[in-house]
C-alpha cells in the first residue's frame, strides 16, 4: 500500500511556472502543494467561484450544497492538506453523523459497521448472516491491491460488477440491503454497473476509520475558498487548447467571457489539467496519443440531482445520514438515494434552531428525468421528501435544485483496466519529456478524498520531473 502523497520539498521548484486548469477540488491540491514547492503557480476556472463541485452555495445562513458534503475520519488526503494549509478548523473537529437506513417505509438506526452490524442490517436473511463471514478474508485477500492513490492497481479485480461479487458471494438479501445501499449512496454509481473495485476500495477504507462518517462544520466550500486565496486563482477564464512549444514548454490559450477581451495565453513549464476527462481531452488534443484522446473521450459521467431543503426546525437531534436501499426506493416510486439530514449549530450550515436536507437523487431518476424542466423535477422530489420526513412539508423554508449534467464519473466494469492502460501511457510520456499532467475524480474515485488524492499525485509527479538532476 502507498502512503498518501506528501507535500513536495519546498523551494525545489523556484523560477517555474506550472499552470492548473480547473479549481475544484482536485486542482487547487495539486496547486497548493506546488506553490509549496516553490512554483509560481496560476490556476485557470472557468466559473466565477472556486471550489467546482464543492463550491459554497449559501442563503439566509443557510449552505444550500449540489453534494452530501460527508468526510471520512480517516480521509488522509483531506486532512493532510488542510492540516498543511493551517485550514483545519474549516474542516475539524468533524460534525458525527449517524447512518440510518429506509426500511418497509421506515427510516430505521443502521450503522452497519461491524460484522454483527451489517447482519442486523434489516432486510439481511439469516442464511445470508452466516455467509457474511467471508467478508472479512475476502477483504484480506484483496487488500494488496487496494490502494486508493493508485486505484489501478486493482485491475486485476476489474472483471465483476458489484452486484455480481455481492450475489456471489454474500447473497442477494446483503446486496440488496448493505452493499447496493452503500455502493449508491457513497460511491455514487449504480450497483448493477459499477465495478466491485469501486466498492471494495470505499469499504476498505472505511474499514480503516470504522466506517466513520461526519461532515466539516461549514462545508468543503471553505476550505476551497481558505486555499484559493493563497494562490493566483484566475477565476471566469476558460481553457481552451495547448500547444507544445520548444524546450518542452506548453503554451495555454485561454478565453474570458465573451466581450471583455480578457483572453489569455499562458506559457508554462507544466500544465495539470483537472477538468472533467472529455474536457481535458479536447484542451490537450494537440499533445495526446490517440491512446490518451480515447480514454478521455470513453470516461463516463453520470448525471446527478440534488435537493437541498432549509427548514424553520431542525428534523433530527444529530446529523444522519438516510440510504434508501433500492427496492425501498422503487415501491415508494421515490427516486432519492440518500439523504443527509441535520440541524443547525452555531458557525455550523444551517442557523442554531434550524434545519437542512440535502437529497440526492438515484442515477436512474437523474437520466429518466433529464429533460424534464427544473420545476416539474423539483416538484417530484420535494413530494417524494415529504413522504420521506413528513415534517418537511410543515417546516420548509426554501430549497435549491441542483442539476449536473456532468455529475459523478462511472467506475463501471472495466474502468479501472482502462484507468491503468492510461496511467501506462502517462508514465512513458513523462519519460520522453512531456510536462502534461491530469488529475480529477474520473482518475481515483467519485468522493473528495480521491479528487485531493488525485491532486496531491499529479503534483509529485510534476516536482519529480521538474526537478530531475536537481540536489535534493
Ligand atoms: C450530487 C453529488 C453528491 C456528492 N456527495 C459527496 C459526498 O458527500 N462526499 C464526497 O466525498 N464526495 C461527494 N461527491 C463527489 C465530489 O463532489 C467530487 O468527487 C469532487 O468534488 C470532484 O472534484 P474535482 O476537482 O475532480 O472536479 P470538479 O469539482 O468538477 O472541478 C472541476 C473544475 O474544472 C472547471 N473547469 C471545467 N472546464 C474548464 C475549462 N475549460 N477551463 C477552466 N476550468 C474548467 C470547473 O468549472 C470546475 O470548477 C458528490 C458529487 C455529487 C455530484
Amino acid at each position: 500500500m502507498s502512503a498518501h502523497p506528501a507535500p513536495p520539498t519546498r523551494g525545489r521548484l523556484r523560477d517555474r511556472t506550472v499552470a492548473v486548469v480547473g479549481a475544484g477540488l482536485a486542482g487547487l491540491r495539486a496547486a497548493s502543494a506546488l506553490a509549496a514547492a516553490g512554483a509560481r503557480v496560476v490556476v485557470v476556472e472557468a466559473g466565477d467561484r472556486v471550489g467546482g463541485k464543492a463550491v459554497l452555495d449559501s442563503r439566509d445562513g443557510f449552505s444550500l450544497d449540489r453534494t452530501l458534503q460527508l468526510v471520512g475520519y480517516e480521509d488522509a488526503s483531506l486532512l493532510r492538506w488542510a492540516r498543511e494549509c493551517s485550514l483545519s478548523e474549516s474542516l475539524l473537529p468533524l460534525r458525527p453523523v449517524a447512518s440510518a437506513q429506509l426500511h418497509r417505509g421506515r427510516i430505521v438506526p443502521c450503522d452497519a459497521r461491524s460484522l454483527g452490524e451489517i447482519a442486523r442490517t434489516p432486510g439481511v436473511r439469516l442464511r445470508d448472516r452466516f455467509r457474511l463471514l467471508r467478508l472479512p478474508r475476502l477483504m484480506d485477500r484483496y487488500a494488496p491491491l487496494l490502494d486508493p492513490v493508485h486505484p489501478e492497481r486493482a485491475a486485476a479485480l476489474d472483471f465483476r460488477s458489484v452486484r455480481d461479487w455481492a450475489d456471489l458471494y454474500l447473497g442477494a438479501s446483503v446486496r440488496e440491503h448493505f452493499v447496493a445501499p452503500r455502493a449508491a449512496a457513497e460511491t455514487l454509481g449504480d450497483p448493477h454497473e459499477l465495478s466491485r473495485v469501486a466498492f471494495l476500495l470505499h469499504w476498505q477504507q472505511s474499514r480503516r476509520g470504522a466506517g466513520r462518517l461526519g461532515i466539516a462544520p461549514s462545508g468543503l466550500g471553505e476550505l476551497a475558498d481558505g486555499v484559493a486565496a493563497t494562490l493566483e486563482v484566475r477565476t471566469g477564464l476558460r481553457a481552451r487548447q495547448l500547444k507544445e512549444l520548444d524546450g518542452g514548454r506548453l503554451a495555454l490559450e485561454c478565453s474570458g467571457p465573451e466581450g471583455t477581451g480578457a483572453d489569455a495565453v499562458l506559457e508554462v513549464d507544466a500544465l495539470v489539467l483537472t477538468t472533467p476527462a472529455a474536457e481535458a481531452g479536447r484542451i490537450a488534443a494537440s499533445a495526446v496519443t490517440p491512446a490518451e484522446r480515447d480514454f478521455l473521450a470513453a470516461v463516463r459521467f453520470g448525471p446527478r440531482v440534488a435537493l437541498a431543503v432549509a427548514t424553520e426546525r431542525p428534523l433530527t437531534g444529530l446529523p444522519q445520514l438516510v440510504r434508501i436501499p433500492h427496492v425501498e426506493g422503487e415501491a415508494s416510486g421515490c427516486g432519492i438515494e440518500a439523504m443527509l439530514v441535520e440541524p443547525g449549530v452555531p458557525g455550523g450550515r444551517a442557523p442554531e434552531g434550524s434545519g437542512l436536507v440535502t437529497a440526492v437523487a438515484s442515477q436512474r431518476f437523474a437520466e429518466l428525468r433529464a429533460n424534464d424542466p427544473d420545476e416539474q423535477v423539483e416538484k417530484a422530489l420535494l413530494s417524494a421528501l415529504e413522504r420521506l420526513l413528513p415534517r418537511v412539508a410543515t417546516t420548509r423554508r426554501f430549497q435549491r435544485l441542483h442539476r449536473d449534467p456532468v455529475g459523478v464519473p462511472r467506475f463501471e466494469v472495466g474502468a479501472y483496466n482502462a484507468l491503468a492502460r492510461f496511467q501506462r501511457v502517462q508514465q512513458d510520456r513523462r519519460a520522453l519529456g512531456r510536462r502534461l499532467y491530469f488529475a480529477g475524480d474520473y482518475l481515483s474515485g467519485p468522493r473528495f478524498e480521491d479528487a485531493v488524492a488525485s491532486g496531491a499525485r499529479a503534483a509529485e509527479a510534476v516536482v519529480q520531473d521538474l526537478t530531475v538532476g536537481q540536489p535534493a
